[in-house]
């Protein structure tokens, strides 16, 4: 077959599917555009699992009208200028794929004011197409709304689970959002209840409370800081922070531990291995712990650049890291739980 280059819808379609995987996929690009945007109160709402819609509303500095077209064009962002900004990156965008990607699948309308703009402008893209381009009435902000996402892949749609698993994810990721952003105001409100709601306030207490419930959040103790227990010098300049249950606060899944590399939400097996170990003979087999860490450590030793969705990282040393969380873990249990329970080092 002759060779041809690609039509742009085409290329929209295909490069959707790698950022765009299911319905969270969207809200957390939407999330993260709204923390970028510096916005202090962030409300999701979903529809049927996001299928049918998701909209994600803030209060932050907006997008002006000149730039509104641009927002969905692929590679357009006004995060990133050069690639040797990367390393000192201080935004969770810098590709600038997310919308014109969400744009590419689905029935998409972005609202938005600038706070010093008179009014707000609204743009509506069909499935790549924009229809839409106008002035309008709106509070100061961004609102994104998302409809019938992927119903012009139906390969990708009937890929999708069932309503009550896609919500999960939803709210896995709206809950990972809002740990790490304590200062930040969250709701998720789906099918019209709200499930998941944090004040905003700066406390983690607040935060637990509203993302796990106040009974899981009960069971829940701070991680003990490294420096209170004056360990020696460590090679590597790292912090583990962060809260986890306690061993009789389990789950049937592993989607209660949630990892954070300089606040950002990653996904790790190895990391998620080095807690279950720490928890080793104090869980049942089958059941998972709850934990939320949160590793600082300098932006030049870790790689956000690996994935697409960003959701994975390399870290220059990962045993270091490994072992850290571990040990964290280890001795915040130990000052928790009878002594001789607690597992020593394997
Ligand atoms: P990226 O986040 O990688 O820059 P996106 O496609 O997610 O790419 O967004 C493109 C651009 O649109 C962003 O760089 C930003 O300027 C603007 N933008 C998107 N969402 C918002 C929002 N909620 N508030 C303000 N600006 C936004
Ligand atoms: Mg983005």
């Amino acid at each position: 077959m002759a060779i041809q280059v690609l039509d742009e819808a085409t290329i929209g379609k295909i490069a959707a599917g790698e950022v765009i995987e299911r319905p969270a996929s969207v809200v957390k690009e939407l999330v993260e555009n709204a923390l970028d945007a510096s916005a202090r109160s962030i409300v999701v709402e979903i529809a049927a699992g996001g299928r049918e819609c998701i909209r994600v509303r803030d209060d932050g500095l907006g997008i002006s009208a000149a730039d509104l077209p641009l927002a969905i064009e692929r590679h357009a962002t006004s995060k990133l200028r050069r690639f040797e900004d990367l390393a000192s990156l201080r935004t969770f965008g810098f590709r600038g794929e997310a919308l014109a990607s969400i744009a590419a699948v689905s029935d998409l309308e972005i609202i938005s004011r600038p706070p010093d703009a008179v009014h707000g402008v609204r743009l509506r893209s069909v499935f790549g197409r924009r229809t839409a381009l106008e002035p309008v009435a709106a509070a100061p902000g961004t609102v994104v709304t998302v409809r019938d996402l992927f119903a012009n892949v139906p390969a990708r749609r009937s890929f999708l689970r069932q309503e009550s698993t896609e919500t999960a994810y939803i709210q896995r990721v709206v809950g990972a959002c809002a740990l790490a952003h304590p200062e930040v105001r969250f709701e998720l409100v789906v099918d019209g209840r709200t499930v998941l709601a944090t004040d905003g306030s700066g406390s983690l207490e607040n935060v637990l409370v509203g993302v796990f419930g106040a009974e899981a959040a009960a069971q829940m103790v701070p991680i003990q800081p490294t420096d209170d227990l004056g360990d020696q010098a460590r090679p590597l300049r790292l912090e583990v922070h962060g809260c986890v249950g306690l061993p009789t606060l389990t789950r049937s899944n592993r989607l209660g531990m949630l990892f954070f590399v300089n606040r950002r939400w990653i996904e790790s097996r190895p990391l998620g291995v080095a807690v279950e170990q720490a928890y080793h003979t104090l869980i049942m087999v089958g059941r998972y712990p709850v934990a939320v860490i949160h590793l600082e450590l300098p932006p030049g030793s870790v790689d956000v650049n690996v994935h697409p969705t960003k959701r994975e990282v390399r870290f220059s040393d990962e045993r270091a890291v490994f072992n850290a969380v571990q040990a964290a873990v280890r001795r915040t249990l130990a000052q928790h739980v009878p002594a001789q329970s607690v597992p020593s080092v394997s």
